[in-house]
């Protein structure tokens, strides 16, 4: 597999290649995502979500709040949950913490409304 390297030349944040991180690291993501997904009061998020964005490596994340991409095209772009390019798929509040959203570049290419 090739050692693609996501390069934004635009003025927003940085995202991080899922299918980049070393194994254990996308393991660790998955862990803390589903905490993080099923955390009980904002400070435990906080802290779950400081934590992911140490372990991507992401930058320039706003709110310290970070989601992978939850396009249908199965999308490996880990993104800024504030990035304002971002696009809502599905609403929040079906009984979990995270958004449901598609990366800047999907909602670019491939826009989905929300369906219920
Ligand atoms: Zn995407
Ligand atoms: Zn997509």
């Amino acid at each position: 597999m090739g050692h693609a390297v996501m390069t934004h030349a635009h003025n927003r944040a940085t995202t991080v290649n899922y299918n980049d991180l070393p194994t254990n690291t996308q393991h660790h993501f998955d862990q803390l995502m589903e905490l993080a997904d099923n955390s009980a009061n904002a400070a435990e998020y906080e802290a779950l979500m400081t934590a992911l964005i140490a372990i991507t490596g992401i930058t320039g994340v706003r709110y310290n709040e970070i989601l992978k991409c939850a396009c249908p095209c199965t999308c490996p772009v880990i993104f800024d949950a504030d990035d304002n390019n971002a696009l809502v798929t599905e609403q929040t509040d079906a009984g979990y913490n995270l958004g449901r959203l598609q990366c800047p570049d999907c909602a670019d290419d491939h826009p989905r409304p929300i369906e219920d």
